[in-house]
């Protein structure tokens, strides 16, 4: 049944963009698709979020649930599929997944950034099970008041001049701040970062002492242990842009999809008028700050473009039926 219907919409990400979005639409009695794979972070974070309005104190896991249950209790319909493979047009897009083929009118797409983490002797998949937010931290748009009266280590993985940004924004709630430059981060010329107070150590991280997702210690290659209350984790951000390249919408600079003013794709190589019908993009996938209420704001409000859009496609298909009975 879910492989035969022609859905209204299709989203591809159910993180809070793709929820937010889903909600939208099925309240308004769209056929909504939600397709996910459940890497977002909202999936994995244990520990309470702070600055989601209604929400706070709640643990990522538990607004993600949330977020899935109200989709759902308006009539979406939400699978566990990775996408790998989009093609179409307007009115009749497919997708295929892992485990299936979907087809809809239009389309959202809200697969949210990749985060590096940092490499653990060499491997970034032993960082993971302290990535759910005990002591660590990655954005300080969100969390830097957490960190009021810590002792914090940023640990730097892309280059010196980002990880001075961070300090500072720390530094304004944090009793001290040191930064660990690691896995070949690009450095300054001393003379650069004269300005901070930051102790600046470099290494590469050997192994992680901790348990229950706290990280107690990190033991550099060099046999120094770093300790602190928490660790600043500030990486690369890459877009999963894959599926928006394959429609042929355009990038930025740093591999954001481009929209025009009412939140849908630009076609690669033309200007902001020159969108892809049918196709919308939300969430940390924009070049946007990534913040889970700025997603799902960007979720809702190309739900509402989504909607009025199928209300056009709908007249327009009534018009051509009556033309064709005319005629
Ligand atoms: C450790 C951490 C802590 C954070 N803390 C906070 C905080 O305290 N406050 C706050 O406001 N924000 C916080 N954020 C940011 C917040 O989580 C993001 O801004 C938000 O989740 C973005 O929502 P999204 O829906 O755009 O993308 P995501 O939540 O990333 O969801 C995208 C979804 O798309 C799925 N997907 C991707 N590609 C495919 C595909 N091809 N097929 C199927 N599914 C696919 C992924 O599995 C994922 O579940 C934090 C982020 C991290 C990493």
């Amino acid at each position: 049944m879910i492989e035969k219907t022609l859905w209204d919409t299709i989203i591809v990400g159910g993180g809070p963009a793709g929820l937010a979005a889903a909600l939208h639409l099925a309240f308004h009695r769209r056929s909504v698709l939600v397709i996910d794979r459940g890497s977002g972070p909202l999936h994995h974070i244990k520990t309470p979020i702070q600055n989601l309005p209604g929400f706070v104190g709640k643990s990522g896991q538990e607004i993600q649930q949330a977020l899935e249950q109200d989709a759902r209790a308006a009539g979406a319909h939400l699978i566990s599929d990775s996408i790998g493979h989009i093609e179409g047009s307007a009115g009749r897009f497919t997708l295929r997944g892992e485990h299936g083929t979907y087809q809809s009118r239009t389309l959202l797409i809200a697969t949210g950034i990749a985060r590096h983490h940092p490499l653990i002797d060499g491997d970034y998949r032993k960082w993971l099970p302290f990535a759910g937010k005990g002591n660590t931290f990655y954005c300080p748009d969100c969390e830097a008041p957490e960190l009021l009266g810590k002792h914090v280590v940023v640990i730097e993985s892309v280059k010196l001049k980002a990880a001075l940004s961070t300090a500072k924004r720390i530094s304004e709630f944090a009793a001290t701040v040191r930064i660990l430059l690691t896995d070949g981060a690009e450095t300054l010329p001393p003379e650069e970062h004269l300005d901070t107070s930051c102790e600046v150590i470099e290494g590469q991280i050997k192994a992680v002492k901790g348990e229950d997702g706290v990280v107690q210690a990190l033991l550099l290659d060099s046999g120094t242990e770093i300790t602190a209350d928490a660790y600043y984790v500030s990486n690369r951000k890459l877009p999963r842009n894959q599926l928006v390249e394959m429609l042929g919408g355009a990038l930025d600079d740093r591999g954001h999809p481009i929209t025009g003013p009412r939140g849908q794709l630009v076609q690669q190589g033309r200007g902001e008028e020159d969108h892809l019908e049918g196709v919308w993009i939300a969430g940390d996938l924009l070049p946007q700050t990534q913040q889970t209420t700025i997603a799902m704001g960007s979720g809702n409000k190309s739900a509402v473009m989504i909607d009025q859009y199928l209300t056009d496609l709908h007249e327009r298909a009534l018009g051509k039926e009556q033309v064709l009975q005319q005629g």
